[in-house]
């Protein structure tokens, strides 16, 4: 299978990248710079879709970056990085004379409104909660391909809302090591927040799954199976690194470095369930989270 990766440089796209090439597709990216195996995004508009397969999206500005500061500008960049990019491959998409068989975009569970109680799935309501929420839905819509298009009724779409992705080489793991490693790692705000996380390995799984099932459609969520708190997740990376985790994070300093509108993404989470995927056939590695951070951290 030819697929086309947009982000495909980026921290999940690396994992896709390989997986989808150890199973044997090719795989081009779409970055914003040439390069070989690539195209660009301002390639896509005027030359229209190289031939292939399925096409994925995982590009977007990191929302999470520390030194960047909340402003409308950053915030700006951060909505149009997703929406544009997928707005441009949904149209070269549905020019293009022969469409993919597949077409996956990458969202967030930010999707669900936060609460301790709550279980949401698949077919729960959400999208318009906060920031974070809204730019989903605003992602998702750029996504869709018109009904009068050659690609409607040839190419499946399919979205999958990410919890927060652990892995060694981006996410948030990496930032979070060296306090931790010093014994100055604990939960964040109250610490009974939800954390829907997933590993990455499970997150580029469910896409090539996605990608290889040919009668996976609509939204599946790309989460893990068992469900954690900030707590439990402090609690286990401190046992995977063998060391205390009793100072917590404040929120208001979670607040001052992210702003608050971010910081609601680490101080508040859903509790998500991936039934679709699991529905679907994908079988995690990583269903619970002391072996994926043991993996991660080994
Ligand atoms: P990365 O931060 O690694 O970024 C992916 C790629 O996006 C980059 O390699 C870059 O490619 C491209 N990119 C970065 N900034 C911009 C920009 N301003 N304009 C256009 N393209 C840009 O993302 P991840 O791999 O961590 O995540 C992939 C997707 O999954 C993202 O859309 C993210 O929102 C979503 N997601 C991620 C989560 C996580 O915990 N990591 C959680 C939930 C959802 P290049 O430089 O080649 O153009």
């Amino acid at each position: 299978m030819r697929v086309l990766v947009g982000g495909g440089t980026g921290f999940v796209g690396r994992t896709l990248t390989s997986l989808l090439k150890s199973n044997g597709h090719e795989v081009t990216i779409i970055s914003r710079n040439p390069g070989p195996g690539r195209i660009t995004w301002q390639e896509l508009p005027s030359k229209g879709l190289p031939p292939c397969d399925a096409a994925v999206n995982l590009a977007g500005e990191n929302i999470m970056n520390p030194l960047r500061r909340w402003t409308e500008e950053f915030k700006k960049e951060v909505t149009n990085s997703r929406v544009d990019t997928t707005q441009i491959l949904a149209r070269a998409i549905a020019r293009a004379e022969k469409p993919p068989e597949a077409w996956v975009l990458v969202t967030g569970v930010s999707f669900y409104a936060p609460s301790e109680t709550v279980e949401y799935d698949e077919d729960s309501a959400g999208g318009n909660y906060d920031f974070a929420s809204r730019l989903v839905t605003a992602m998702e819509a750029a996504a869709r391909i018109p009904g009068d298009s050659a690609a409607a009724g040839v190419t499946r779409g399919v979205m999958v809302r990410a919890g927060f992705v652990l892995g060694r080489d981006g996410g948030a793991i990496p930032s979070m090591l060296l306090p931790f490693r010093l014994g100055l790692g604990g939960p964040i705000g109250s610490g009974c927040q939800n954390l829907p996380w997933i590993h990455v390995a499970d997150l580029a799984g469910i896409i090539a799954h996605v990608l290889e099932s040919k009668n996976v459609t609509g939204v599946l969520n790309g989460v893990a199976p068992s469900f954690n708190t900030n707590r439990d997740f402090a609690r286990a990376l401190g046992a995977a690194l063998r060391r205390p985790t009793i100072l917590p994070l404040p929120a208001f300093m979670v607040n001052a470095i992210f702003g608050s509108e971010r910081g609601v993404m680490l101080l508040e989470g859903a509790k998500v369930r991936p039934r679709r995927t699991l529905e679907s056939g994908y079988r995690y590695a990583f269903p619970e989270l002391g072996p994926a951070l043991r993996d991660i951290l080994s």
